[in-house]
């Protein structure tokens, strides 16, 4: 028991200094009972302002020198308002010896504060509102189609709006409507909050519980069915799995990651879906040689690497203090990881197509890495995708705006980034299309939408580099 308040004291020092998210930081823990060691941190964190408050007026750090305040705060939450410190060790006794004045102070912060409950002690951390994003159903076409899951969800008392026309259409939801995604077909989006994971179709991996930004990688690589893929940093599997249903099983995907607890998971979550075109591999994918006769046939990469996580919507995250400041230092590595990783999936020698994504809001780990491949790789250019998204990358580059961008407030998603390389033609030019120099941007028609989108894209490169031509004037 002891270790439960360590472990959970060692979580929040861990998730203040940004190391990670609290969700992740729970589940890698080595700590054997992972929902109660959950339900602590969580609990610990929504009275955290409350807990520093009594602490401090009690002067329990001060009379106890050993004590920090990551610590103080779990066990002192406990004892006041969990389940009252029913083991702990020595940090028992501690806590004992100090009872009557924590108690005390815990009296007279509800007096000052007019309140007669615990719960109503709790003020809306400034920033920490809740952000309410549909719930995004992906049809698992492995095992079913969207129109049986679509019966299926009818035959639930939900009433099927049909398939959206905007964004704002799915922001509109309530109740037991559900519509089809207005960019992705086997989405289905249904009001914040409605909970399918105790649903038979999740259970029995018939529906994947995805968010609509990270179902666009594996949308936007769009292998053939039969081709040859790898997903370089591939745990827990969900743009696997969504690889697999667009190859329809057949072809193969070559999946690797370093951690092996997320690949157990992953081989988990592989079985429910039904994906048996796959080959896990425990392994550092910048050791993977490209050259190797068994990738000779890969023509698409997805590279889904570790970032920041800066835009993934958790209240958890915004509750840890200082959580909005990214660590410059942190951030930079990040950058040079994300770097080598692209510039290797780059260097298979017949890939065509490579997703890179991430589920960070910075541009350190998105645009300017998509440059510095562009920069480095002359073979490679980028292609301007769904060109009715609305949110694109931010213009820090020409052709930056063939990225997509995505957030809460405009696409209704979580905060993500996708950026599609394609390898230029021998001896021509692609259309919608950018590589590093403006001047490989050709505006020849292959029959992709002309929309708003690219004419913008153009107009802000033909600016760039009427700029640049005047500088060197
Ligand atoms: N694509 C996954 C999905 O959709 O479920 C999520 C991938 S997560 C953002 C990044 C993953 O990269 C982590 O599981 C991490 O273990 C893995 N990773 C980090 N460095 C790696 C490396 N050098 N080689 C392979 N995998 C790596």
């Amino acid at each position: 028991m002891a270790q439960l308040y360590q472990t959970a004291a060692g979580i929040l020092e861990r998730a203040q200094r940004q190391q990670g998210a609290v969700k992740s930081l729970v589940y890698n823990s080595k700590y054997t009972n992972v929902k109660q060691l959950y339900a602590l941190v969580c609990e610990t964190l929504r009275y955290s302002g409350v807990l520093q408050e009594i602490i401090s007026s009690a002067n329990l750090l001060k009379e106890e020198r050993k004590l920090k305040m990551s610590l103080a705060k779990v066990l002192v939450y406990d004892f006041l308002f969990g389940k009252g410190l029913k083991c702990g060790g020595g940090w028992k006794v501690t806590l004992q010896k100090h009872r009557a004045r924590l108690q005390a102070e815990l009296a007279r912060l509800k007096i000052k504060r007019k309140v007669s409950r615990n719960e109503d002690l709790l003020t809306p951390v400034e920033g920490a509102t809740e952000v309410l994003l549909p719930r995004y159903v992906r049809v698992n076409t492995l095992k079913t189609s969207t129109e049986d899951v679509i019966d299926y969800f009818k035959r639930q008392n939900y009433t099927y709006l049909g398939r959206a026309s905007s964004v704002q259409e799915l922001g509109r939801l309530s109740g037991k409507q559900f519509l089809t995604d207005c960019h992705l077909r086997e989405l289905l989006v249904f009001p914040p909050r409605t909970d399918f994971h105790q649903d038979f179709l999740y259970k029995s991996g018939h529906i994947i519980l995805q968010d609509k930004a990270s179902s666009l990688p594996a949308f936007l690589l769009d292998p053939p069915s039969g081709c040859h893929v790898i997903d370089a940093c591939a745990a827990p599997g969900n743009k696997t799995s969504h690889l697999a249903a667009i190859l329809n099983n057949v072809g193969k995907i070559f999946a690797f990651d370093l951690d092996t607890k997320r690949l157990a998971t992953m081989s988990t979550l592989l079985l429910r879906a039904g994906v048996t075109c796959h080959e896990l591999a425990n392994q550092d994918f910048l050791q993977v040689e490209p050259s190797d006769p068994r990738y000779s046939n890969v023509r698409h990469i997805l590279l889904d690497p570790s970032c920041s996580g800066s835009g993934i919507v958790d209240r958890l995250n915004q509750l840890t203090d200082d959580m909005k400041s990214s660590c410059e230092e942190r951030l930079q590595s990040l950058a040079a990881f994300q770097k080598r990783m692209l510039g290797h999936v780059l260097s298979f020698p017949k890939v065509q197509r490579v997703v890179y994504s991430t589920c960070s809001l910075h541009q350190q780990e998105n645009e300017d890495v998509v440059q510095d491949a562009l920069e480095r790789n002359a073979a490679f250019r980028l292609m301007n995708v769904l060109p009715s998204w609305t949110q694109r990358g931010l213009d820090t580059f020409c052709g930056a705006r063939c990225c997509l961008r995505a957030s809460p407030a405009e696409t209704l998603t979580n905060g993500f980034f996708v950026a599609v390389f394609e390898r230029k033609r021998e001896g021509g030019e692609c259309s919608e299309t950018f590589s590093s120099s403006c001047n490989s941007f050709d505006a020849e028609d292959t029959g992709v939408e002309r929309e708003p989108v690219l004419a913008a894209v153009s107009t802000s490169c033909k600016k760039k580099r009427k700029k640049k031509k005047s500088k060197l004037e």
